[in-house]
């Protein structure tokens, strides 16, 4: 794996369970890692915890859903670091329930933060990259948004979207060393997943052909690839990691 020596890396979300794992990789590889957050207590914890585990990361608070918080952010971070040559959009949430239970409310808020966010975040640093000749976007999408899944139509929707904002702008910023790639899991090992009960939990496993779920780490490692210089011919891709469980 090439070193990402002198880069800088947001990862949006990054104080979760997929979010550590995706700075943990980068920081190995080298990156000077800023973890966003939104949850003020949740992230000095997780700072704690990371640097007992000796990883220095700067954290940011911003609601990945506000674009004023975005551009705060963005100036914050271009002033600081002087810009950001790697964005991962991480930062995601579910509101399930069936299209006819479904509130505006639920819609509203998983499209925010799963798909505005990555126009609000995207938006503050691709002139940069580009002005540099060189950058990476990650949108770690998922793949309830390739196969639709029942109660989530919400969900499905923004990731899905992702992906087409991802090949769209991986068209606009190609010729400047811009590379923008979507990321998408199947079920992950996080605490989210490996708190639904133990039954219900096999009834998932038994739908993967590799037979259990995917770890973190599996998924830190292909962003740290599509990161990396080997990488520099993907671009406008989506990547499934998800054992198996769907194949297009
Ligand atoms: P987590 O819930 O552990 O992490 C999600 C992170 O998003 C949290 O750290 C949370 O921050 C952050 N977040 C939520 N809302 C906002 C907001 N408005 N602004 C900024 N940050 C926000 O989930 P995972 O690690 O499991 O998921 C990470 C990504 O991977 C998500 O996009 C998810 O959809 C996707 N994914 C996950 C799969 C899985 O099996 N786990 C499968 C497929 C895709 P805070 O902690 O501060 O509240």
């Amino acid at each position: 794996m090439n070193r990402l020596n002198g880069k800088t890396a947001l990862v949006t979300g990054g104080v979760g369970g997929i979010g550590s794992a995706i700075c943990k990789k980068l920081a190995d590889a080298g990156c000077k890692v800023v973890a966003n957050y939104i949850d003020e207590a949740h992230a000095q914890e997780w700072k704690a915890k990371m640097a007992a585990e000796g990883y220095d990361f700067a954290i940011v608070k911003c609601d990945v859903s506000s674009f004023d918080d975005c551009k705060a952010m963005g100036e914050k971070l271009n002033a600081e670091f002087g810009g950001v040559d790697i964005v991962v959009n991480n930062a995601g949430i579910t509101k399930d329930g069936t299209f006819r239970k479904m509130s505006p409310d639920q819609w509203g808020a998983v499209l925010n933060v799963n798909l505005m966010s990555v126009f609000n975040v995207t938006k503050q640093f691709v002139d940069g990259m580009m002005n540099k000749g060189w950058g990476r976007v990650i949108n770690i999408s998922s793949i309830n948004g390739q196969k639709g899944q029942f109660g989530q139509t919400n969900y499905a929707a923004a990731k899905a979207g992702m992906h087409g904002f991802t090949m769209s702008l991986a068209q606009e910023t190609a010729k400047k060393g811009v590379t923008v790639n979507s990321i998408s899991p199947g079920y992950i090992g996080t605490e989210m997943v490996m708190a639904i009960a133990e039954d219900v939990r096999n009834q998932i496993v038994a739908q993967i052909p590799i037979g259990r779920l995917g770890k973190p780490e599996e998924i830190a490692a292909l962003v740290a690839f599509l990161a990396s210089e080997d990488a520099a011919f993907i671009t406008g891709a989506n990547i499934a990691a998800n054992g198996g469980q769907h194949m297009m």
